[in-house]
């Protein structure tokens, strides 16, 4: 086996790399403070000048898999990336390879119309608008894709939709022009064709957001998690994305990329997280010795970098078989890279915390937020169960009696 990266995706490691420390990095602050300052709702100039910074140097849209559209790199090719871009919360908007706009854009690659991506594809690929996902409902548990209740019905040339949403990310900052809506449009249908997914401008009269939703206690300003209201929402039939009924397919088909991308990210935090906790280690003394000295720090240590090792190779696994036996043959591999990268992730950033002591939960760590963030990550695609569930249920099909 040969685990090297190709001498092209090498130099955009480079690349990327070198980003990340000359304008990333030093902007995070630059960013908390501008959210800070003006009205948290609002984009900040730091992330636009840094969009315009990275697209210049041609570092723009990596993410993208066979699509004319993006960078022309494999899932395998663009994983190193995204881990990198993944130290930083900040770090996936400047090159336009943020959550959720990657999974939409995939999604509009894949099964919009050429007008679907006229007029939304290309805006978005550009980075002059943004976008969101608005599946989830307060009212049933939505971790089961067919439960959702909202509704979109047709009255001659139009839907009409109705019914609540939240957790629909992004949705709070004003460049969100576009949502992609899951509604129960042909509700006697077989279960797996009730639901269309539909374009709705975030303008159309009816789209109202009820309120920012926070995590732990963040926000996440100005991007936000909206819990939303429609009310007698209007929009073309053509709006519709792929066809009447088959919003649950897609569903299926966006939760492989866009992903498999949060697992390449997590990577990237929990590399940082372990950085931090060696700097901290090594600098800080107690008892007469530095912390990496003192009880078990030094298995801790050891203990995050295996395990991260062992999820990123897992990951890169899960990768390579998406580019090469398709994401439906892949679907265990998936379903399992979901659950580790952000249990492991959550663990090596546990452990930084700690042996940062009282400075670990402040703010003046990004390891609070990174926490909270990748806790998140277990509930944010579909709960670890839902996973666990898919990868036992292939293990139990490769031993069933054929008739079974
Ligand atoms: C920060 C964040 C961002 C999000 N962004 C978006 C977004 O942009 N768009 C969007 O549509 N949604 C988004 N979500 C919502 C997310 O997809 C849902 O929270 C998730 O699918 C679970 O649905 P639910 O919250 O209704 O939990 P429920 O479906 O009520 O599930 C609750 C719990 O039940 C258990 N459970 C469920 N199924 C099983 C099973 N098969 N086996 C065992 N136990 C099970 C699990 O413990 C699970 O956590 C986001 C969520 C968060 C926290």
């Amino acid at each position: 086996m040969d685990f090297s990266y190709t001498p092209k995706v090498q130099a955009l490691c480079e690349r990327v790399s070198a980003f990340m420390e000359a304008c990333v990095y030093p902007a995070e602050a630059v960013f908390a403070r501008q959210v800070a300052e003006g009205d948290r709702w609002q984009p900040t100039e730091i992330v636009e000048v840094l969009k315009r910074q990275a697209q210049a140097e041609g570092l723009w849209n990596l993410f993208l898999p066979e699509s004319e559209y993006g960078a022309g790199l494999s899932n395998l090719e663009y994983a190193p990336l995204a881990e990198i871009m993944g130290r930083s919360l900040l770090g996936p908007e400047p090159f336009n390879c943020s959550a959720p706009d990657t999974g939409n854009m995939e999604l509009l690659v894949r099964y919009g119309s050429a007008e679907h991506k006229q007029r939304w594809l290309e805006p978005l690929l550009r980075g002059e608008i943004r976008s969101a996902f608005a599946m989830t409902e307060p009212d049933v548990a939505s971790s089961d894709a067919t439960n959702m209740r909202a509704s979109a019905r047709r009255e001659g040339d139009q839907w009409v939709i109705d019914g609540r949403k939240w957790w629909t990310s992004g949705a709070c900052d004003p460049r969100c022009k576009v949502l992609i809506f899951m509604g129960l449009s042909n509700p006697d249908g077989p279960r797996h064709q009730q639901h269309s997914m539909i374009l709705v401008p975030t303008d159309t009269p009816g789209v109202n957001i009820v309120r920012p939703l926070s995590v732990f206690g963040y926000d996440d300003a100005p991007h936000g998690h909206a819990e939303m209201r429609f009310d007698n929402v209007r929009v073309p039939y053509e709006n519709v994305i792929l066809g009447e009924g088959r919003g649950f397919e897609i569903a299926q088909g966006r939760l492989g990329p866009g992903r498999i991308h949060h697992c390449m990210r997590s990577l990237g935090m929990a590399e940082r997280a372990l950085e931090l906790m060696c700097r901290r280690a090594s600098e800080r003394v107690a008892f007469g010795k530095p912390l990496a000295q003192l009880g078990g720090n030094l298995d801790i240590i050891a203990d995050s970098r295996m395990q991260i090792d062992m999820a990123r190779l897992l990951t890169l696994k899960a990768a390579y078989m998406m580019d090469s036996v398709g994401n439906k043959v892949a679907r265990s591999e998936i379903a399992q890279i979901k659950v580790v990268a952000p249990n492991v992730a959550l663990q090596v950033i546990d452990r930084a915390i700690q042996l940062h002591g009282g400075a670990g939960v402040s703010d003046d760590f990004p390891l609070a937020y990174m926490y909270a963030m990748q806790r998140t990550l277990r509930l944010a695609d579909g709960p670890d169960e839902v996973h666990r569930a898919a990868v036992g249920k292939y293990e139990l099909s490769r031993y069933l009696p054929p008739r079974a």
